[in-house]
Protein backbone atom coordinates (compact mmCIF):
# COMPACT_ATOMS: atom_id res chain seq x y z
CA UNK A 1 0.00 0.00 0.00
CA UNK A 2 2.67 2.16 1.19
CA UNK A 3 6.00 0.89 -0.54
CA UNK A 4 10.07 2.57 -1.33
CA UNK A 5 11.16 4.66 -1.16
CA UNK A 6 12.71 3.67 -4.37
CA UNK A 7 15.04 5.77 -6.46
CA UNK A 8 12.94 6.63 -9.28
CA UNK A 9 14.51 7.78 -12.44
CA UNK A 10 12.16 10.39 -13.34
CA UNK A 11 11.11 11.59 -9.92
CA UNK A 12 14.11 11.02 -7.27
CA UNK A 13 13.57 9.51 -3.99
CA UNK A 14 10.19 8.42 -4.36
CA UNK A 15 7.13 7.33 -1.89
CA UNK A 16 5.03 4.90 -3.74
CA UNK A 17 1.21 4.60 -2.74
CA UNK A 18 -0.82 2.24 -4.22
CA UNK A 19 -4.73 2.79 -3.65
CA UNK A 20 -5.47 -0.35 -5.90
CA UNK A 21 -5.21 -4.20 -5.10
CA UNK A 22 -2.36 -5.92 -3.76
CA UNK A 23 -3.59 -8.93 -5.10
CA UNK A 24 -3.93 -7.84 -8.53
CA UNK A 25 -4.47 -5.73 -11.26
CA UNK A 26 -7.23 -2.87 -11.73
CA UNK A 27 -7.15 -0.34 -15.08
CA UNK A 28 -8.69 0.33 -17.61
CA UNK A 29 -5.67 -0.09 -19.74
CA UNK A 30 -3.87 -3.04 -20.82
CA UNK A 31 -0.71 -1.55 -21.78
CA UNK A 32 1.97 -3.99 -23.47
CA UNK A 33 4.88 -2.62 -21.43
CA UNK A 34 2.81 -2.22 -18.31
CA UNK A 35 5.41 -3.56 -15.00
CA UNK A 36 2.58 -4.94 -13.13
CA UNK A 37 1.90 -6.84 -15.90
CA UNK A 38 -1.62 -7.86 -18.05
CA UNK A 39 -4.86 -6.41 -16.61
CA UNK A 40 -6.68 -8.99 -14.75
CA UNK A 41 -9.98 -10.00 -16.18
CA UNK A 42 -12.78 -7.20 -16.07
CA UNK A 43 -14.48 -9.66 -13.29
CA UNK A 44 -12.21 -10.45 -11.09
CA UNK A 45 -13.05 -9.92 -7.48
CA UNK A 46 -10.52 -7.35 -6.96
CA UNK A 47 -10.74 -4.37 -4.42
CA UNK A 48 -8.89 -0.90 -3.90
CA UNK A 49 -7.24 -0.01 -0.76
CA UNK A 50 -9.94 1.59 2.19
CA UNK A 51 -9.02 5.39 2.62
CA UNK A 52 -8.45 5.40 6.16
CA UNK A 53 -5.65 2.52 5.87
CA UNK A 54 -3.98 4.11 3.16
CA UNK A 55 -3.41 7.46 5.40
CA UNK A 56 -2.58 5.49 8.41
CA UNK A 57 0.24 3.95 6.63
CA UNK A 58 1.24 6.51 4.58
CA UNK A 59 1.70 8.63 7.77
CA UNK A 60 3.77 5.84 10.08
CA UNK A 61 6.02 5.82 6.76
CA UNK A 62 6.50 9.29 6.77
CA UNK A 63 6.76 9.75 10.67
CA UNK A 64 9.64 7.40 10.77
CA UNK A 65 11.46 8.49 7.67
CA UNK A 66 11.31 11.89 8.76
CA UNK A 67 12.46 10.50 12.58
CA UNK A 68 15.50 8.54 10.69
CA UNK A 69 16.31 11.79 8.88
CA UNK A 70 15.97 10.64 5.59
CA UNK A 71 15.64 12.32 2.57
CA UNK A 72 12.37 12.62 0.46
CA UNK A 73 11.76 14.24 -2.54
CA UNK A 74 8.31 13.35 -3.86
CA UNK A 75 5.40 10.99 -2.66
CA UNK A 76 4.10 9.52 -6.13
CA UNK A 77 0.42 7.53 -6.20
CA UNK A 78 1.59 4.66 -8.93
CA UNK A 79 0.93 0.83 -8.07
CA UNK A 80 -1.08 -1.96 -9.94
CA UNK A 81 -2.69 -0.03 -12.05
CA UNK A 82 -4.97 3.28 -12.77
CA UNK A 83 -4.98 5.21 -9.38
CA UNK A 84 -8.08 7.74 -10.29
CA UNK A 85 -10.38 5.11 -10.80
CA UNK A 86 -10.43 4.71 -6.79
CA UNK A 87 -13.73 5.73 -5.49
CA UNK A 88 -11.77 8.14 -2.97
CA UNK A 89 -9.31 9.18 -5.29
CA UNK A 90 -9.65 13.15 -4.64
CA UNK A 91 -10.35 12.73 -0.55
CA UNK A 92 -6.97 10.50 -0.73
CA UNK A 93 -5.32 13.25 -2.39
CA UNK A 94 -6.46 15.34 0.42
CA UNK A 95 -5.69 13.50 2.92
CA UNK A 96 -1.75 13.00 1.16
CA UNK A 97 -1.43 16.60 0.66
CA UNK A 98 -2.31 17.40 4.18
CA UNK A 99 0.10 14.28 5.79
CA UNK A 100 2.98 15.83 3.47
CA UNK A 101 2.29 19.32 4.70
CA UNK A 102 2.88 18.18 8.17
CA UNK A 103 5.50 15.92 8.00
CA UNK A 104 7.46 16.40 4.96
CA UNK A 105 6.75 19.63 3.78
CA UNK A 106 9.39 19.89 1.20
CA UNK A 107 8.40 16.95 -0.58
CA UNK A 108 6.22 17.23 -3.66
CA UNK A 109 3.29 14.63 -4.48
CA UNK A 110 2.94 13.31 -7.68
CA UNK A 111 0.51 11.37 -9.77
CA UNK A 112 1.00 8.88 -12.71
CA UNK A 113 -1.91 8.21 -14.04
CA UNK A 114 -3.21 7.15 -17.50
CA UNK A 115 -5.42 10.60 -18.48
CA UNK A 116 -8.65 8.48 -19.02
CA UNK A 117 -10.36 9.83 -16.12
CA UNK A 118 -9.52 13.09 -15.81
CA UNK A 119 -13.11 13.92 -17.44
CA UNK A 120 -14.60 13.24 -13.81
CA UNK A 121 -14.33 17.09 -12.13
CA UNK A 122 -13.40 15.25 -8.65
CA UNK A 123 -10.26 13.54 -10.63
CA UNK A 124 -9.27 16.93 -12.64
CA UNK A 125 -9.69 19.11 -9.41
CA UNK A 126 -7.62 16.58 -6.99
CA UNK A 127 -5.42 16.81 -9.43
CA UNK A 128 -4.94 20.29 -9.66
CA UNK A 129 -4.09 19.82 -5.78
CA UNK A 130 -0.99 17.78 -6.25
CA UNK A 131 2.29 18.78 -7.87
CA UNK A 132 2.63 17.14 -10.73
CA UNK A 133 -0.15 15.22 -12.26
CA UNK A 134 2.11 12.95 -15.11
CA UNK A 135 -0.65 11.98 -17.79
CA UNK A 136 0.43 9.64 -20.45
CA UNK A 137 -0.19 9.82 -24.05
CA UNK A 138 1.69 7.59 -25.67
CA UNK A 139 0.94 8.42 -29.42
CA UNK A 140 -1.28 10.49 -31.65
CA UNK A 141 -3.08 7.55 -33.47
CA UNK A 142 -5.55 5.55 -32.19
CA UNK A 143 -4.52 1.93 -33.90
CA UNK A 144 -1.12 2.84 -32.06
CA UNK A 145 -3.16 3.48 -28.72
CA UNK A 146 -5.04 0.38 -29.29
CA UNK A 147 -2.49 -2.13 -29.66
CA UNK A 148 0.29 -0.32 -27.11
CA UNK A 149 -2.29 0.65 -24.55
CA UNK A 150 -5.17 -1.95 -24.58
CA UNK A 151 -7.58 0.58 -23.89
CA UNK A 152 -11.01 -2.17 -22.13
CA UNK A 153 -13.21 1.11 -23.32
CA UNK A 154 -13.83 3.47 -26.03
CA UNK A 155 -10.84 5.29 -26.02
CA UNK A 156 -11.03 8.52 -27.70
CA UNK A 157 -7.88 10.76 -27.63
CA UNK A 158 -9.59 13.77 -28.92
CA UNK A 159 -11.82 13.72 -25.01
CA UNK A 160 -8.28 13.38 -23.66
CA UNK A 161 -6.62 16.50 -25.36
CA UNK A 162 -10.26 18.33 -24.79
CA UNK A 163 -10.00 17.61 -20.96
CA UNK A 164 -6.27 18.30 -20.70
CA UNK A 165 -6.68 21.71 -21.67
CA UNK A 166 -8.65 22.12 -18.51
CA UNK A 167 -5.92 21.86 -17.00
CA UNK A 168 -4.34 25.52 -18.43
CA UNK A 169 -1.00 23.80 -19.13
CA UNK A 170 -0.03 22.59 -15.61
CA UNK A 171 0.30 18.88 -16.59
CA UNK A 172 3.46 16.66 -17.32
CA UNK A 173 2.64 14.51 -20.53
CA UNK A 174 4.68 11.26 -20.32
CA UNK A 175 5.49 8.68 -23.13
CA UNK A 176 7.02 5.29 -23.68
CA UNK A 177 8.60 4.85 -26.64
CA UNK A 178 9.33 1.43 -27.52
CA UNK A 179 9.49 -0.99 -30.62
CA UNK A 180 8.47 -4.68 -31.38
CA UNK A 181 5.79 -6.57 -32.38
CA UNK A 182 2.18 -8.07 -31.41
CA UNK A 183 -0.13 -10.52 -33.26
CA UNK A 184 1.97 -9.59 -36.59
CA UNK A 185 1.43 -5.90 -36.40
CA UNK A 186 5.12 -4.31 -36.56
CA UNK A 187 5.17 -1.86 -33.40
CA UNK A 188 7.02 1.75 -33.80
CA UNK A 189 6.04 5.13 -31.84
CA UNK A 190 9.71 6.60 -32.50
CA UNK A 191 9.21 6.61 -36.87
CA UNK A 192 8.88 10.46 -37.97
CA UNK A 193 5.11 9.84 -38.66
CA UNK A 194 4.50 9.26 -35.23
CA UNK A 195 6.77 11.35 -33.48
CA UNK A 196 5.69 14.40 -35.77
CA UNK A 197 1.80 13.53 -34.67
CA UNK A 198 2.59 13.69 -31.23
CA UNK A 199 4.00 16.51 -31.25
CA UNK A 200 1.33 18.59 -32.80
CA UNK A 201 -1.04 16.63 -29.68
CA UNK A 202 1.63 18.71 -27.69
CA UNK A 203 1.06 21.82 -28.78
CA UNK A 204 -2.57 21.18 -28.69
CA UNK A 205 -2.17 20.39 -24.71
CA UNK A 206 0.43 22.80 -24.26
CA UNK A 207 2.36 20.83 -20.91
CA UNK A 208 4.67 22.34 -18.86
CA UNK A 209 6.66 19.59 -18.91
CA UNK A 210 7.22 16.46 -21.39
CA UNK A 211 8.96 13.08 -19.87
CA UNK A 212 9.51 10.77 -22.19
CA UNK A 213 11.44 6.50 -21.30
CA UNK A 214 11.56 3.45 -22.67
CA UNK A 215 11.15 -0.40 -21.62
CA UNK A 216 13.82 -0.34 -18.44
CA UNK A 217 11.93 -4.14 -16.84
CA UNK A 218 10.24 -7.16 -17.70
CA UNK A 219 7.63 -6.92 -19.97
CA UNK A 220 3.95 -8.46 -20.28
CA UNK A 221 4.61 -8.80 -23.53
CA UNK A 222 7.39 -9.89 -24.93
CA UNK A 223 8.29 -8.93 -28.32
CA UNK A 224 9.20 -5.86 -27.20
CA UNK A 225 12.81 -3.61 -28.03
CA UNK A 226 13.89 -0.60 -25.92
CA UNK A 227 14.79 2.80 -27.54
CA UNK A 228 18.45 4.03 -26.70
CA UNK A 229 19.07 6.98 -24.73
CA UNK A 230 20.51 8.61 -27.83
CA UNK A 231 17.28 8.42 -29.79
CA UNK A 232 15.37 9.38 -26.37
CA UNK A 233 17.38 12.49 -26.93
CA UNK A 234 16.70 13.28 -30.92
CA UNK A 235 13.16 13.35 -29.63
CA UNK A 236 13.45 14.99 -26.40
CA UNK A 237 15.36 18.06 -28.81
CA UNK A 238 11.91 18.02 -31.32
CA UNK A 239 10.15 18.44 -28.24
CA UNK A 240 12.31 21.48 -26.75
CA UNK A 241 12.58 23.05 -30.19
CA UNK A 242 8.70 22.95 -29.72
CA UNK A 243 9.05 25.34 -26.62
CA UNK A 244 8.38 22.68 -24.14
CA UNK A 245 10.76 21.04 -21.50
CA UNK A 246 11.63 17.57 -21.93
CA UNK A 247 13.43 15.09 -19.81
CA UNK A 248 13.96 11.83 -21.15
CA UNK A 249 15.16 8.68 -18.90
CA UNK A 250 17.02 5.34 -20.32
S1 LIG B 1 -2.04 2.64 -17.72
FE1 LIG B 1 -0.33 2.26 -16.34
S2 LIG B 1 -1.10 0.75 -14.89
FE2 LIG B 1 -2.54 0.76 -16.59
S3 LIG B 1 -1.82 -0.88 -17.96
FE3 LIG B 1 -0.86 1.02 -18.65
S4 LIG B 1 1.12 1.13 -17.63
FE4 LIG B 1 -0.14 -0.39 -16.54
Amino acid sequence: MVFGPVKSRRLGRSLGVNLLPVDGKLCNFDCIYCECGWTDAPDKPLRFNDRGVIAEALEARLRAMSEAGEGLDVITFAGNGEPTMHPHFAEIVDDTVALRDRLFPSAKVAVLSNATMIGRESVRKALERVDRAILKIDSAFPETIRIVNGPRFDYSLDKVIEWMNRFEGDIVVQTMFLRGEKDGIVIDNTTDEEVSAWLDVLDRVRPSQVMIYSIDRATPHDRLAKVSGDELERIAERVRARGYRCDHTV
